[in-house]
Protein backbone atom coordinates (compact mmCIF):
# COMPACT_ATOMS: atom_id res chain seq x y z
CA UNK A 1 0.00 0.00 0.00
CA UNK A 2 1.68 3.39 -0.99
CA UNK A 3 1.41 5.94 1.77
CA UNK A 4 0.52 9.38 0.20
CA UNK A 5 3.19 11.96 1.21
CA UNK A 6 1.87 14.54 4.37
CA UNK A 7 2.58 17.93 5.19
CA UNK A 8 4.58 17.73 8.43
CA UNK A 9 3.57 20.30 11.02
CA UNK A 10 4.16 19.15 14.20
CA UNK A 11 6.37 15.89 15.89
CA UNK A 12 7.43 14.65 19.12
CA UNK A 13 11.08 13.86 19.58
CA UNK A 14 10.26 10.28 20.83
CA UNK A 15 7.32 9.76 17.65
CA UNK A 16 8.04 7.75 14.65
CA UNK A 17 7.85 10.47 10.94
CA UNK A 18 5.58 9.42 8.58
CA UNK A 19 7.00 7.41 6.19
CA UNK A 20 6.34 10.10 3.51
CA UNK A 21 6.84 13.62 3.83
CA UNK A 22 5.88 16.28 1.50
CA UNK A 23 9.49 18.56 0.73
CA UNK A 24 6.77 21.48 1.62
CA UNK A 25 6.75 20.63 5.33
CA UNK A 26 8.57 24.08 7.26
CA UNK A 27 9.44 25.50 4.27
CA UNK A 28 9.53 28.75 6.38
CA UNK A 29 9.58 30.14 9.93
CA UNK A 30 5.75 30.58 9.86
CA UNK A 31 5.20 27.26 9.03
CA UNK A 32 8.16 25.79 10.77
CA UNK A 33 8.00 21.54 11.86
CA UNK A 34 7.18 22.26 15.94
CA UNK A 35 9.56 19.46 17.34
CA UNK A 36 8.36 18.63 21.26
CA UNK A 37 9.82 17.03 24.00
CA UNK A 38 8.22 15.55 27.40
CA UNK A 39 11.67 15.75 29.02
CA UNK A 40 12.16 16.43 33.19
CA UNK A 41 13.55 19.75 34.31
CA UNK A 42 17.20 19.32 34.29
CA UNK A 43 17.23 17.05 30.77
CA UNK A 44 20.99 17.74 29.40
CA UNK A 45 20.89 20.47 26.90
CA UNK A 46 23.16 19.00 24.27
CA UNK A 47 21.63 15.66 24.69
CA UNK A 48 18.05 17.16 24.34
CA UNK A 49 19.25 19.07 20.95
CA UNK A 50 21.53 16.42 19.72
CA UNK A 51 18.16 13.92 19.79
CA UNK A 52 16.10 16.85 18.42
CA UNK A 53 18.39 17.02 15.20
CA UNK A 54 18.87 12.83 15.22
CA UNK A 55 15.18 13.79 14.54
CA UNK A 56 15.37 15.98 12.00
CA UNK A 57 17.97 14.22 9.79
CA UNK A 58 15.14 11.21 10.05
CA UNK A 59 12.99 13.53 8.92
CA UNK A 60 14.62 14.60 6.04
CA UNK A 61 15.17 10.90 5.13
CA UNK A 62 11.43 10.54 4.54
CA UNK A 63 10.91 13.49 2.60
CA UNK A 64 10.17 13.06 -0.69
CA UNK A 65 12.23 15.79 -2.57
CA UNK A 66 11.94 18.33 -5.17
CA UNK A 67 12.92 15.91 -8.01
CA UNK A 68 10.47 13.23 -6.53
CA UNK A 69 12.61 10.93 -5.23
CA UNK A 70 12.30 9.61 -1.36
CA UNK A 71 15.09 10.63 0.98
CA UNK A 72 17.31 12.20 -1.85
CA UNK A 73 17.80 15.54 -0.50
CA UNK A 74 21.39 16.16 1.32
CA UNK A 75 21.73 18.18 4.01
CA UNK A 76 24.17 21.11 3.02
CA UNK A 77 24.14 23.40 5.97
CA UNK A 78 22.76 22.66 9.48
CA UNK A 79 22.31 26.11 12.11
CA UNK A 80 20.22 27.30 15.11
CA UNK A 81 18.78 30.56 14.74
CA UNK A 82 16.51 32.98 17.43
CA UNK A 83 13.86 34.98 16.01
CA UNK A 84 11.03 36.27 18.32
CA UNK A 85 11.76 34.31 21.71
CA UNK A 86 11.81 31.24 19.87
CA UNK A 87 14.23 28.75 18.52
CA UNK A 88 14.65 27.29 15.46
CA UNK A 89 16.74 24.70 13.86
CA UNK A 90 17.65 25.75 10.12
CA UNK A 91 18.62 22.99 7.50
CA UNK A 92 19.84 23.85 4.07
CA UNK A 93 18.58 21.32 1.36
CA UNK A 94 19.87 20.60 -1.71
CA UNK A 95 18.67 17.70 -4.61
CA UNK A 96 21.83 16.27 -5.71
CA UNK A 97 20.26 15.73 -9.21
CA UNK A 98 18.77 18.91 -10.24
CA UNK A 99 20.83 21.20 -7.91
CA UNK A 100 18.08 23.19 -6.29
CA UNK A 101 18.07 24.04 -2.72
CA UNK A 102 15.76 24.96 -0.46
CA UNK A 103 16.12 25.73 3.25
CA UNK A 104 13.18 23.80 6.17
CA UNK A 105 12.92 25.07 10.06
CA UNK A 106 12.21 23.26 13.22
CA UNK A 107 10.80 25.63 16.05
CA UNK A 108 12.66 23.35 18.84
CA UNK A 109 11.41 26.46 21.52
CA UNK A 110 9.53 23.49 23.26
CA UNK A 111 12.43 21.35 23.21
CA UNK A 112 14.44 23.56 24.79
CA UNK A 113 12.00 24.67 27.08
CA UNK A 114 13.72 22.78 30.58
CA UNK A 115 16.92 24.01 29.97
CA UNK A 116 17.73 26.10 32.69
CA UNK A 117 17.96 30.00 31.17
CA UNK A 118 21.67 30.65 32.55
CA UNK A 119 22.40 27.11 30.41
CA UNK A 120 20.93 28.82 26.84
ZN1 LIG B 1 16.18 15.05 -5.64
Amino acid sequence: MTKEPVVLKRIDIEEEPPEKICHESGTSLENAIVLTANQPPGTNKMLIHLTAIQKEYQIVHRMICACGKLGHAQIMMQMMIEKQGKKYDVLKLRCPEKGNTWTIYFDITDVLKHVPQEEQ
